[in-house]
């Protein structure tokens, strides 16, 4: 059975790559009636950050991407979050020292710091590996007693696997084909410290992964060169039979697609790298949902970053993505991350909403200006004009005429447009309006057509003067669309307002 997880650190808020990882686990277990399961890796306590656990749950829900197995869902593989499974590590950390895959090791801090700085004099670097690991006063050449006694003294240790010398390890990566490493450019990392009594990320990773059964290991590119010293965990710990199968995901690029994708580049490129907002200590970081993006256009903007489908489609819905997703149309090569594009998908989005859906979000932001109107008449304001929005942030701009008359006239269009004959044609043709006995568009149209005709105007220049009247500028939908939905009264209004 197909079982994948999202195992994010709660450190802070979720970044585009991350939710894009969470969404492309998702979306290959849902394809193969699979489960897709949440798991908090905390183990490093000196980075977790009060939050952001929640934030993950609420980008996850928001998006969408139902939860199978986590903290909150429960499941039969529990618990989800590493610092509630301390008592499991440890057995796994003593079973790699007993077998002769790991050491203990007793070095502090500062005596590696002197290492490094030592190497670093020699203008070599320092590593704790198969080269140096034997001559390692506090570890490989103590004798098991030397090791017993620090021990009770209660001196600080950890363990460190003792990676095999000259060893190539293979993998088939279900995106990047066959990788081989070999450990000699590896070094002896640390799997458990027993000042928290808390495993690595390392070999939290691997006990749990088996534990839980994962069949498909999917996360970002970032990890590959973890991957040999994984494979060297599943082995020793003699679970190479069950391994799951690796698939890393490309990077996410800069908008100028040179580097990757950063934390910092949204603030600067004016766009947003987190599903939702985030509170830094000097502001906040805007998120994809506050800044008005529908989760739909986020899902499919970021299924698009890494993937496609090999045809010419660019748009898609979960349901949709999950029945084309596969692996194999993973790209090698990164994903340059496009900012216009990204408010491209959330325009194409809010046009194939329903206006009634649009308008019952647009309602909050009229209430919120004091404006009252009636939902079958905010749908058909919004049905007119969602064609030139991104966001419904955006409608108001465009529509404001439909609920209150223009505070002020664009300037330049007054210049243009509102000259010579024309105030005093407005004038006369309030009175044509109030004729008209059926307020339709058509029948508006016919009333000032007959009007201009008979004065021997320009038709383009009475219609500008009269949308400025109505609209106060030179934009917005068909005019007398306009003027039949705002009213006869309204219209001939507006229009003595601006003779004014
Ligand atoms: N905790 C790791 C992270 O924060 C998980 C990496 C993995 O999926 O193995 O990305």
């Amino acid at each position: 059975k197909v079982r994948v997880r999202f195992a994010p650190s709660p450190t802070g808020p979720l970044h585009i790559g991350g939710v894009r990882t969470a969404l492309f686990n998702y979306l290959f277990a849902k394809k193969h009636g699979g489960d897709f399961i949440l798991r908090i890796e905390d183990t490093d306590s000196t980075r977790f950050v009060e939050g952001a656990e929640e934030y993950i749950n609420e980008s996850m829900e928001w998006l969408g991407m139902t939860i199978d197995e986590g903290v909150k869902q429960g499941g039969e593989y529990g618990p989800y979050k590493q610092s509630e499974r301390r008592e499991i590590y440890k057995k796994y950390a003593d079973q790699l020292v007993e077998t002769g895959w790991a050491y203990y090791a007793f070095d502090t801090p500062e005596e590696l710091d002197a290492l490094r700085a030592q190497a670093e004099a020699e203008k070599k670097t320092f590593a704790y590996d198969m080269h140096s690991r034997s001559n390692m006063k506090n570890s490989l050449s103590l004798s098991e007693d030397e090791v017993k006694q620090r021990m009770e003294a209660g001196e600080p240790w950890v363990i460190r696997f003792k990676m095999p010398e000259d060893t190539d390890v293979q993998t088939n990566d279900m995106v990047r084909g066959s990788v081989t490493f070999n450990t000699n450019t590896l070094d002896d990392k640390v799997l458990y410290k027993s000042a928290d009594k808390l495993p690595t990320y390392h070999l939290a990773n691997i006990v749990d992964d088996h534990l839980m059964d994962i069949s498909h290991v999917i996360r970002g590119e970032e990890w590959l060169p973890s991957v040999p010293l994984h494979i060297m965990l599943y082995r020793a710990l003699k679970w190479e039979e069950t391994m799951p199968q690796f698939a890393h995901l490309p990077l996410i690029l800069k908008p100028t697609g040179k580097g990757k994708l950063s934390k910092r580049d949204g603030d600067k490129g004016g766009f947003p790298v987190f599903p939702l907002n985030w509170q830094l200590e000097d502001g906040i970081a805007m998120g994809y949902r506050e800044s008005g993006y529908f989760p739909e256009a986020m899902v499919n903007l970021l299924a698009l970053l890494g993937w496609n489908p090999g045809t010419e489609q660019e748009l898609f819905s979960m349901d949709e993505l999950v029945e084309l997703f596969s692996i194999e149309r993973v790209n090698k090569s990164g994903a340059r991350f496009d900012p216009d594009k990204a408010k491209w998908f959330n325009q194409q989005h809010l046009v194939r909403k329903d206006d009634a859906e649009l308008a019952e979000l647009f309602q909050c932001e009229l209430s919120e200006k004091g404006m009252k109107a009636e939902p079958g008449f905010v749908a058909q304001v919004v049905g007119l004009v969602k064609e030139r929005v991104n966001f419904v942030s955006e409608l108001w701009e465009q529509t404001a005429f439909f609920f209150e008359a223009p505070v002020e006239y664009d300037p330049k269009v007054v210049k243009k447009r509102w000259k010579g004959d024309v105030p005093a044609f407005m004038t006369e043709l309030t009175v044509e309006l109030e004729k008209v006995s059926s307020w339709k568009a058509d029948d508006i149209k016919t009333a000032i057509s007959g009007q201009i005709e008979a004065k021997g105007l320009g038709f383009g220049l009475v219609m500008n003067a009269f949308r400025l009247a109505l609209v106060g500028g030179g934009f917005g939908p068909d005019l007398m669309t306009i003027a039949e939905m705002i009213g006869q009264d309204e219209t001939i209004k507006r229009v003595n307002a601006a003779v004014e």
